[in-house]
């Protein structure tokens, strides 16, 4: 697993981290999850795959935690495994092998478009999880077509805003009018909004002002393996002084 850090670039705060999965190829190298997740998607293997992922992040929340860490690690949740019946007890099993691990601390990204399919299911598997004490984000938010209404009923946390409107959103005026749009709405629903592949220093400044604090990208730093997360932290200390 590879770590991405989440900040609030107002403060310097660093959340935590989102874990993002890389696979290690005896001849290829290090193949991104875009190289072969969509292989073993809908397939049992996705769900192995995914409860070693859990299994590998709480394993690390639970070193964090010993030294007393308030770092949340957040999981993207394929949206086969969501839907099973038993996700949630499923997940209650995982908890329960670490029992030092505040579920706070776990958060679960599911797609907007995932949670849009069948908004009654997955909400009720949302509660589910959330009765466990685990969080859950929005990813990619922008992409669906999410209804007032169908954000009222999704119990997420966080709206992260996708990507893709982030990135030209220095350019392209109906990017800015949906990131703005969508920061509005999470003040309005109570949420929290968090802003993904913020490339550039530039993008932090111009989201600071339009009152989105909180923000993950290149320029904060790439996914990196779990060793060198605490350089990173030192670094950071002084590194976000540019924003
Ligand atoms: P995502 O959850 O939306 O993750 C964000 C992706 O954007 C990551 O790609 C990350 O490396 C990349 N990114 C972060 N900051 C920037 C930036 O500033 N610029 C650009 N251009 N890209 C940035 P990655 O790691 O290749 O993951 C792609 C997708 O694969 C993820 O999108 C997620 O949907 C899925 N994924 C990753 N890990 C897992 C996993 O463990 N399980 C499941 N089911 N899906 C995963
Ligand atoms: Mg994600
Ligand atoms: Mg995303």
């Amino acid at each position: 697993m590879y770590y991405q850090p989440k900040v609030n670039l107002k403060n310097g705060e660093v959340l935590g981290f989102e874990a993002l999965i890389r696979w290690q190829h005896p001849e290829k190298g290090l193949l991104t999850p875009a190289d072969f997740l969509p292989i073993i998607e809908d397939s049992d293997c996705m769900i192995d795959v995914s409860d070693w992922v859990i299994e590998t992040v709480l394993k690390l929340l639970n070193q964090w935690q010993k030294k007393d860490s308030k770092l949340t690690i957040s999981i993207n949740i394929a949206p086969c495994h969501l839907i099973q019946h038993d996700f949630a007890s499923h997940l209650q099993q995982h908890l329960a092998r670490y029992p030092r691990v505040s579920p706070e601390y776990l958060e679960l990204e599911i797609l907007e478009t995932a949670a849009l399919d069948d908004v009654i299911r997955v909400s009720k598997i949302m509660e589910a999880c959330m009765k466990l004490g685990v969080n859950f984000s929005l990813d990619d938010f922008g992409t669906g077509y999410s209804s007032l209404t169908y954000l009222r009923n999704l119990p997420a946390k966080t709206l992260k805003i996708d990507q893709t409107f982030i990135r030209d959103m220095l350019i392209d005026p109906e990017d800015m009018a949906i990131v703005i749009g969508t920061i509005a709405l999470a003040k309005a629903f109570n949420r929290d909004v968090i802003a993904e592949g913020v490339e550039t220093i530039e993008h932090g400044r111009e989201l600071l002002k339009i009152g989105c604090e909180l923000a993950q990208g290149y320029s904060i730093a790439k996914p990196m393996p779990p060793e060198k997360i605490n350089d990173w932290l030192q670094q950071w200390d002084t590194d976000f002084k540019m924003f």
